[in-house]
């Protein structure tokens, strides 16, 4: 779809070179430079027309002019200084289209910057893809005022979020993205098409938010998921012994306490949490 680009959009290559931004492997850098299939992830979302985007890492801009020449009123976060003055240039073609935020997305809350309801979008850096990822599901206020996550992880961690229980996937995070969200993967991207190229395959992963269910707080959630699964391989008799009244909530459950944290699922756990709060 290069004709989608305007014409005096210069190649990303050559954007790369004018700023110098060699990858810096300790930010996770890892370019896209195939506009096709920045096309493709920036159109996960559904019409972006006049829709506000928040991205994390812009780098040199890839995705982001995808979202751009969709039409999205962008904001990003980005923390390699080096990549400013691209993204600035980036703006002069889209005037009035995109913020660029210098700083650390793991400090700062996106609903700080943009009114209304918005869609996240990132090429992760992957090693704080998964943090971010928490934060995001995390929120107080639910529904968030995010619409949905499309967010580039490497292919296991893109596996942990969709898994089901009964597969080796089956984790923490598949029960706190599960709980509050659906989530699936959206498109599997290769790895020779990040330059450079990582050791692993990677997928983008699509998120949306579903009704809170009632009576039940992340806390207690993640209290049990984190004793269950870190010792994933013992009975939860055993694994979840330590916390109060947990092994009257598998009785109270009909949950036998001989079974493992991975075959247990969602609504279950769930379950286990809500009897933990509201324990006659
Ligand atoms: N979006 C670009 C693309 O698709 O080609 C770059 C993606 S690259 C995998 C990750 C980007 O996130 C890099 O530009 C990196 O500098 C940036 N980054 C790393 N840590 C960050 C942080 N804590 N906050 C914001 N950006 C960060």
């Amino acid at each position: 779809m290069r004709n989608n680009i305007p014409p005096q959009l210069p190649p990303l290559r050559e954007v790369i070179a004018k700023y110098g931004l060699d990858a810096n492997k300790a930010l996770g850098q890892n370019f896209l430079l195939d506009e096709q299939l920045l096309d493709r992830i920036a159109a996960i979302p559904g019409d972006l027309k006049n829709i506000n985007i928040f991205e994390v890492g812009p780098g040199p801009g890839g995705l982001t002019r995808a979202l751009l020449r969709a039409g999205a009123i962008v904001t990003v976060v980005e923390r390699d200084a080096r990549c400013i003055p691209a993204l600035e240039e980036l703006s002069s073609y889209f005037p009035n289209q995109l913020t660029i935020i210098e700083g650390d997305a793991l400090k700062i809350n996106p609903s700080d910057y943009i009114d209304g309801e918005y869609h996240l979008l990132s090429n992760l850096p992957y090693n704080i893809g998964s943090a971010l990822t928490v934060k995001w599901l995390s929120e107080q206020q639910w529904p968030p005022r995010w619409l949905s996550l499309s967010l580039m992880f490497q292919k296991e961690v893109a596996n942990r979020i969709v898994a089901k229980p009964n597969s080796k996937s089956y984790s923490r995070l598949s029960i706190l993205a599960g709980w509050r969200s659906d989530a699936h993967i959206a498109m599997k991207v290769h790895r020779s098409a990040f330059t450079p190229s990582p050791k692993v395959m990677s997928a983008v992963v699509h998120i949306v938010p579903k009704d809170n269910p009632a009576g039940v707080s992340l806390a207690t959630l993640e209290n049990i998921t984190a004793h269950a699964f870190g010792q994933r391989r013992k009975m939860l008799r055993q694994s979840l012994k330590s916390i109060k009244g947990a092994l009257e909530a598998l009785k109270a459950n009909d949950i036998d306490d001989t079974l493992r944290a991975e075959v247990i699922t969602i609504e279950q756990y769930i379950e286990l949490s809500r009897y933990l709060e509201y324990k006659p």
